[in-house]
């Protein structure tokens, strides 16, 4: 997620920072912003480009000083305002003039916001890194290592993070915990950043900071130890960048990225919110509905293309699991029928930009009409995640390919949760809802294991590739994935799917004999079928005549898994045939007209 960018030396930090933050904007980001420390603290943020970012700071003056800190932010908590940006300070009656820039999420946020409050401090954003901000001013006696130590003990969460304070103009303190960080060493001056790529420009000599380890800065020297102040030796070697390399991790495509990085995306989506020790599951944005969540009688859960894909997962776990009578439709579609909505009327979008045009235009539908609207929407601060009454985000990152490969696994897992919250809150026992929560703790690993197909499916597509025709064939909970499927084809191959080869999904569930028959119907009509099939089914990879395996995950949850073979193959086929993947001719990533 996002980037970080810091300096201390001999130079003006702000070029370097500006400069930095460009280098990073290939991440995604919603905002941006700088500190640095001359005489005091000075913090300039806002909405939008580094470029307006920088624009800001010329027009008032600059950002003078040799120490600094900056931050390009993908919001998680708290809408993105100018005010919510980073640099995050400590509170501004009691606090030492401390500035933090923080990539990541401090998951017991909550529980320190209000312990601080009793401890008379005054929040002025709505965001997690605030109240790290803080806890680390709370904590200073004197010592920025030894404050950011102590807060960073009793944070649970995913962070990389960079602070300054104007009574420490020397010092710089870095630390981080799985979220990445790079502390470049030049002459009596280091750059730390997220990535090598805002580094190389200065100096190719670095260190990766160690999962768990803080590292204080100063202009020619520095101290590297864990929380508990053990000292941890770094090893220093050169960086080997290749610029374009980093920006896509190793990828050729950003969807490649993208379908990869979906174990990582969906760990980050279930982090914080669900205990597996009590079985409970914590979804902040629903607090103040449970009333009319628990009274309510009927779901509508409503998207356009791969979003509605997920709706229909989504209506499918509302029933199974939440036992609540739920249909789906198009946004599109919605507004120009005469829907019958009511109090006892959930209205569910979701939407990856939560800008969608359709989706938009189906929610203020429904709020004319009284329902109560929820949202899933990833980008926090979107016109929906604002617009409707309540709602879970995704926190499955910036997704920057066209065609949607994470947003579609985290919006059926974020529908997972919400429906059994609901569940819960009906009849479900908690031993029902904690082997659930058990099975999509282990879908991050199922997938993983999963993506190992990817050269048997390139293999595949290669066979494939000069075929016009494809089907895709799926029952019950993988339907909407079988659709899926060709949505990814076409989008990103201009292959129009209906017709052979057939793809089936063809998992063990409830529908397993019957997808068996239908498999036959294909062969016996000489169809060339590719199952998508259960780990150790001889069955199935005896009558196919391409067989991949994902491993045995509960029927709700199968389209966590059997997704995944399915964007490989619209991937490998899109390359395969030259296409442009992350960037499909005549579409675009988030669709804002109608
Ligand atoms: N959780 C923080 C926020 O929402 C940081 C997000 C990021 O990684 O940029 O402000």
């Amino acid at each position: 997620m996002c980037g970080i960018v810091a300096y201390i030396g001999k130079r003006e930090c702000a070029p370097i920072l500006i400069e930095g933050l460009k280098r990073l904007e290939y991440r995604g980001y919603d905002s941006a912003g700088i500190a640095a420390i001359d005489g005091g603290l000075k913090r300039e943020r806002c909405v939008g480009r580094v470029a307006a970012l920088e624009q800001k700071i010329e027009e008032l003056g600059g950002c003078e000083g040799t120490l600094g800190i900056a931050h390009t932010r993908w919001a998680t908590h708290g809408a993105v305002t100018d005010n919510n940006a980073h640099p995050h300070r400590d509170d501004e009656a009691m606090g030492h003039g401390i500035a933090i820039v923080h990539n990541g999420i401090i998951e017991n946020y909550s529980s320190l916001r209000t312990w601080l409050t009793g401890h008379g401090h005054t929040f002025r954003t709505e965001t997690d890194t605030e109240v790290l901000a803080h806890l680390i001013g709370h904590l200073y006696k004197g010592d920025l290592m030894a404050a950011v130590q102590g807060a960073l003990k009793q944070v649970t969460g995913a962070y990389a993070i960079a602070a300054i304070c104007e009574k420490e103009k020397d010092t710089l303190v870095v630390a981080r915990k799985g979220s990445p960080l790079i502390v470049g060493v030049g002459d009596d001056e280091y750059v730390v950043a997220s990535d090598g790529s805002a580094i190389v420009a200065h100096t190719k000599q670095a260190f990766t900071l160690a999962d768990g380890c803080v590292a204080k800065l100063t202009r020619d020297a520095f101290k590297t130890a864990t929380l508990d102040d053990t000292p941890w030796t770094p090893e220093i070697r050169e960086l080997d960048i290749d610029l374009a390399q980093i920006e896509l991790g190793g990828f050729d495509h950003y969807m490649a990225k993208e379908i990869h990085e979906q174990p990582a995306s969906l760990r980050t989506t279930l982090r914080g919110r669900v205990d597996l020790a009590s079985g409970e599951i914590v979804l902040g944005g629903l607090t103040g509905f449970e009333r009319e969540l628990n009274r309510a009688r009927r779901v509508i859960v409503m998207g356009q293309g791969t979003a509605l894909h997920a709706g229909m997962v989504a209506r499918f776990l509302l029933e199974d699991l939440a036992k609540i009578h739920a249909e789906h439709d198009f946004a599109s579609e919605f507004r120009y029928r005469n829907p019958i909505v009511d109090e006892g009327t959930i209205a569910l979008f979701i939407s990856q930009s939560g800008e969608t045009a359709d989706t938009l235009a189906a929610l203020g539908e429904s709020k004319r009409r009284g329902a109560t609207t929820l949202g899933i929407v990833n980008v926090v601060g979107s016109t929906i995640a604002r617009e409707t009454d309540a709602g879970v985000y995704l926190r499955v990152g910036p997704e920057i390919g066209v065609a949607s490969t994470k947003a579609f696994t985290g919006q059926v897992m974020v529908a997972a949760m919400v429906a059994l919250w609901m569940g819960r809150r009906r009849f479900l026992s908690q031993d029902v809802v904690k082997t659930y929560l058990e099975a999509m703790y282990a879908i991050p690993a199922a997938i993983e294991h999963t993506l190992l197909a990817s050269d048997q499916v390139r293999a595949i597509a290669s066979r494939y590739v000069d075929r016009e025709n494809w089907l895709f064939l799926g029952r019950g909970v993988n339907y909407p994935v079988a659709l899926e499927g060709p949505l990814k084809l076409k989008k990103n191959s201009y292959i129009h799917a209906e017709g052979m080869p057939v793809v089936f999904i063809a998992t063990k569930n409830s529908q397993y004999e019957k997808v068996l028959s239908n498999i036959q119907e294909v062969r016996s009509r000489g169809g060339h079928v590719i199952a998508v099939a259960t780990e150790g089914d001889d069955h199935v990879a005896g009558v196919a005549q391409e067989t991949i395996f994902v491993p045995d995950v509960p029927e709700a949850l199968q389209p966590l898994v059997t997704v995944v073979p399915l964007q490989l193959l619209a991937y490998h086929a899109a390359v395969l045939r030259g296409k442009d993947v992350d960037k499909p001719r005549n579409l675009a990533k988030s669709v804002t007209v109608e």
